[in-house]
């Protein structure tokens, strides 16, 4: 009789669950063997699914200083344009990055030269100082797709596959009695859900859902998860447009815009009407205290979209200066805090858990604010992963469970934002919130 498929519960449904679950859905024979589980339901509105994986969009582009991150946008790009499941939605507009003197991205990826003043054709970069820029470039294969969408008709491919999606809340992973290894969750409603590997895709939860297990077995500090990943909240404003202003931008060709360390300016399409401008350069984290004593950083239990007055005052500032004669007669419709699971390399985090009484448990996390466009391809390597088998030298070392020493080294040295200022200036999310503290 021929051995059966391991059955395997993806926890996370977000860019790494998603991209898991449709690519070993390709692989396997009885796809029902695969369980994807997340905290919402597929068919729940857009605002009240916390994830990373899901907003009214996000960036698709190929420019990359590093070659490994370059060639897998490139690899995944390839699906964006052609792939059934996601082509919709993505929407070639181009990206324009304007380059701080001191950030050097452009260098390392320049294609097109574009002055800096002739920017101002568009509404949005009217005011702006060249003289505060080293240039801009424009590449027009990067654009932007819907990430609400794209994560869902994704998802389903793996769901007519035969894949079980089930909806719930996982608050405790339970070890095997007297083995090694983690038998299955419970859930919040007490469900329990088994299977022989289990992999966390739980981006910025992972650390505070991992704490109590870590505990259990007095892990050290520098053994946890921690260590390899921080949850870092960035704040995005969502503009409403009227049909006469989206249709403008459409019709001016307004490219997605990056004004290098400050802001992403993301066009409206048609049916969303919406001009969404992500803050680059303030960040935040939640820092809370395990029963044990020690810090793990987690996302804030806040709604995402009830954003403290404090920390819309902060990113106005930061939006208005680079934007500064648009923003002058308009305010936000609506805010969000998003957070993501940021590596100090800011490389994926695909592994097993280097723990021997953990030897089931997988880790496909680590987003580092810009892995979204990597949802059509990540699973296929985190197959390997699961299976045993390489990815190649490079990116087992890039993606794997990384030593204290190879931590030390790369302080500092982000291969996506490099030591940029915003990494050094995180502030506690508790410091925004009106007299509240900081809770697991
Ligand atoms: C503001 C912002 C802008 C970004 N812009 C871009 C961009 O333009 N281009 C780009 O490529 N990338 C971008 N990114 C990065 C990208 O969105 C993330 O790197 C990626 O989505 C991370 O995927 P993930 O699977 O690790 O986490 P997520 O997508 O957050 O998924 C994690 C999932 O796990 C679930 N979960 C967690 N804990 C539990 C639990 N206990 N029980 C049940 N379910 C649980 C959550 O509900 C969630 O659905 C951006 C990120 C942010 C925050």
């Amino acid at each position: 009789m021929a051995t059966e498929e391991p059955t395997v519960l993806i926890i996370g449904a977000g860019t790494f669950g998603a991209s898991a679950a449709y690519h070993l859905s390709k692989q396997y024979k009885d796809a029902s063997r695969i369980t994807l589980l997340d905290r919402w339901d597929t068919t729940s509105p857009l605002e009240s699914k916390h994830a990373a994986a899901i907003d009214t969009n996000r960036i698709i582009r190929t420019d990359y200083a590093s070659h490994l991150y370059c060639n897998l946008a490139n690899e995944a790009l390839h699906f964006w344009f052609w792939n059934m499941a996601v082509q919709g939605h993505f929407r070639k507009t181009g990206w324009v990055v304007l380059d701080k003197p001191e950030g050097g991205f452009g260098d390392a990826v320049r294609k097109t030269d574009v002055k800096v003043e002739e920017l101002e054709k568009w509404d949005v970069m009217k005011g702006v100082r060249a003289e505060k820029f080293n240039g801009a470039y424009f590449n027009p294969e990067a654009g932007w797709c819907d990430a609400e969408k794209a994560t869902r008709s994704f998802t389903k491919v793996a769901l007519d596959l035969g894949v079980q999606r089930v909806t719930g809340v996982v608050e405790e992973l339970l070890l095997k009695r007297g083995g090694t290894g983690v038998d299955g969750v419970r859930l919040s409603d007490r469900r329990v859900l088994s299977a022989e590997k289990i992999v966390l895709a739980t981006g910025a939860w992972t650390s505070a859902l991992m704490a109590p297990v870590e505990d259990m077995l007095g892990l050290r500090e520098d053994e946890r998860v921690e260590r390899q990943i921080t949850a870092v909240g960035r704040v995005s404003a969502y503009y409403a447009l009227d049909e006469r202003e989206t249709q403008a931008m459409i019709d001016g060709g307004q490219p997605v815009i990056v004004v290098g360390g400050e802001v992403d300016i993301i066009r409206p399409s048609q049916l969303n009407r919406t001009l969404k401008v992500n803050d680059l350069s303030t960040e935040v984290v939640n820092t809370v205290t395990t029963p044990s004593g020690h810090c793990v950083t987690a996302p804030s239990r806040r709604n995402q979209n009830d954003v403290p007055e404090r920390l819309k005052r902060e990113s106005e500032k930061v939006i208005s200066a680079a934007m500064p004669d648009w923003t002058k007669s308009r305010t936000p419709s609506r805010w969000r805090i998003c957070y993501d699971a940021v590596t100090p390399s800011e490389d994926f985090l695909m592994c097993q858990y280097p723990h021997p009484q953990l030897a089931n448990l997988y880790l496909a996390v680590g987003g580092s604010f810009h892995s979204y466009k990597f949802l059509p391809v990540a699973g296929a390597y985190m197959c390997n992963v699961l299976n045993g088998k390489s990815n190649g030298e490079e990116k087992d070392e890039a993606w794997g469970w990384k030593s204290g020493e190879w931590l030390e080294k790369c302080k500092g040295k982000g291969k996506e934002f490099g030591n940029s200022k915003r990494k050094r200036g995180r502030r506690e999310f508790g410091k925004f919130e009106e007299g509240a503290s900081a809770k697991l």
